[in-house]
């Protein structure tokens, strides 16, 4: 367990930093305590790759956003991740908010962020006429898109993989190990010790905790949850664009946008809390989101939801990004306390890891470029996108894409089995890399027979396949005795 570098976490944050350190002739270790990628705020977000107008010039925020944007244009090509170039509006109902939008338009100038303008709200309605009348004008921003963040987050993992950096799931961080000087040796988990030279702190909303083991305590995470509403993908088209209401002190509002794969999606509120796992929806955040949902769009037609989630900001005091290198310990690199627009910036704050481990730490690692370096990814066949004669080809080449498993994502045998093979051993995994079970029966159809699938390829009997690792298994109690005495029939 000899690593040069160790991250702890594989959200976007961590993900993206083994993907950049795989540019370089090293060896990488990224631990996880989740069974599954993304689990923590990568998973559940709004998904939106913000333009970057919002950031107050000089942050960090501020620093990463536009270029992580730009980035993240090229990066989903490279690694075959879907994207919907769609562009945002800020909505303004009256001249106070107008005033603000010229506030953000400036901000947005200098920060960098390319096309930005106010438009009328009739302008605006030509192309969303779904929204509400009462919209006076609006911040266009044409280089802000919606990603799926599922595919973005397993497409960087499987793009450090390929270029030789190792993945621990279901591996929980437990502390730091220090040398005889008090620099940094490594990390103990629940599996055992793994050295390193080097430990770079990717652990979200927990990032300020583990910070506490190498003795920072500069800052605290706020965990703030926020709560959103899922529509079914039958609402596809009913806005193309993604709506901000104007900002407020308690962050960027509810917003209005339709998925990468073509949902009708709603939130986030802005709820502090204790507990950085508590991401259990409540009737008083969905009522709040659904009346802010209704002042940008009226009719929003929230009969046809089909689930609700809430993710959990790792927010800070500062409201800005918190990275750096310790200079004691030395080794430790803190990028923590990575809140929205994270996703976003996690490109860029990547890159700019890579080089403070150059500038900062070149007596602990040296990175020396790998020539080999891949820098595609082609994601799992999407059978639900493909034309009839894509679908055929595909089946002749494995005749395991022609039995659906998902029928309301039109998700096939053969997009499971490519997910196991690329190391899903849960519900929730395949789930993440194939979309099966996101549709409008939420896995009541294809769960079982994900597990059967699961259960056959792994060789783990059908009552030890769990949804999401641990405890969490498919088959307990009555159902268990039913399916397992059925089977002794
Ligand atoms: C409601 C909401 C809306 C958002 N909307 C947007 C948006 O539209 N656009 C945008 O750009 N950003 C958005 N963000 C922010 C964005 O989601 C985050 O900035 C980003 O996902 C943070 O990624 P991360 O890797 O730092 O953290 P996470 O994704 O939380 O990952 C941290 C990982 O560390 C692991 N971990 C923690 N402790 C340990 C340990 N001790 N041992 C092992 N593993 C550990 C966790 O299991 C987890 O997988 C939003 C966030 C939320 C919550």
């Amino acid at each position: 367990m000899n690593y040069d570098v160790i991250i702890i976490g594989s959200g976007v944050t961590g993900a993206g930093i083994a993907r950049e350190l795989s540019k370089y002739k090293l060896k990488i270790a990224v631990l996880d305590k989740a069974s599954e990628l993304p689990s923590g705020a990568s998973r559940a977000n709004s998904s939106m790759i913000h333009g970057g107008f919002d950031d107050k010039p000089g942050t960090m925020k501020a620093k990463f956003c536009v270029p992580g944007n730009k980035m993240w244009h090229s990066l989903v090509k490279e690694l075959d991740i879907d994207f919907n170039h769609c562009g945002s509006y800020v909505c303004a109902f009256n001249d106070d908010e107008v005033k603000h939008l010229e506030k953000l338009l400036e901000q947005g100038k200098i920060n960098g962020v390319p096309g930005i303008e106010i438009v009328s709200g009739d302008k605006m309605r030509e192309k969303e006429p779904n929204v509400s009348k009462d919209i006076v004008a609006a911040l266009w921003s044409p280089e802000a898109g919606i990603i799926n963040n599922f595919e973005a987050v397993n497409a960087l993992i499987e793009s450090a993989k390929i270029n030789g950096a190792e993945l621990f799931l279901e591996t929980l961080v437990t502390g730091l190990l220090f040398d005889e000087k008090n620099n940094i040796r490594g990390v103990t988990t629940n599996k055992g010790e793994f050295l390193a030279p080097v430990v770079i702190n990717a652990g979200g909303t927990h990032s300020g905790e583990i910070s506490k083991w190498a003795g920072d305590t500069s800052f605290k995470i706020i965990p703030t949850k926020g709560e959103y509403l899922l529509l079914d993908r039958t609402t596809q088209g009913f806005i193309h664009s993604f709506l901000f209401s104007c900002p407020s002190k308690a962050g960027k509002g509810i917003t209005v946008l339709q998925t990468a794969e073509g949902n009708l999606m709603s939130g986030p509120t802005a709820t502090e809390q204790e507990d950085p796992e508590d991401r259990a929806t409540t009737p008083e955040g969905l009522a709040e989101v659904l009346k802010g949902a209704r002042r940008l769009v009226p009719d929003f037609p929230v009969r046809l939801n089909i689930t609700t989630f809430a993710g959990v900001r790792a927010n800070t005091e500062s409201g800005d990004f918190e990275i750096k290198a310790l200079k004691t310990p030395r080794g430790f690199v803190n990028v923590a306390g990575i809140k929205s627009p994270g996703f976003t910036s996690s490109p860029a704050i990547a890159a700019y890891v890579a080089d403070l481990l150059k500038e900062e730490l070149a007596d602990r690692i040296t990175l020396t470029p790998n020539e080999k370096f891949i820098p595609e990814r082609k994601g799992i066949p999407r059978f639900l996108y493909l034309n009839m004669e894509e679908r055929e080809e595909l089946v002749k080449k494995d005749p395991a894409y022609a039995q659906i498993v998902c029928r309301c994502e039109t998700v096939t045998e053969g997009q499971v089995l490519e997910a196991i093979r690329r190391g899903a051993r849960t519900i929730t995994a395949v789930k993440m890399m194939t979309r099966a079970g996101t549709g409008r029966c939420q896995g009541g159809f294809c769960c079982p027979r994900v597990a059967e699938i699961l259960s056959r390829e792994l060789n783990i009997p059908l009552d030890e396949i769990t949804r999401h690792g641990g405890e969490s298994k498919l088959l307990v109690g009555k159902t268990k005795e039913f399916l397992l005495n059925k089977g002794a029939e």
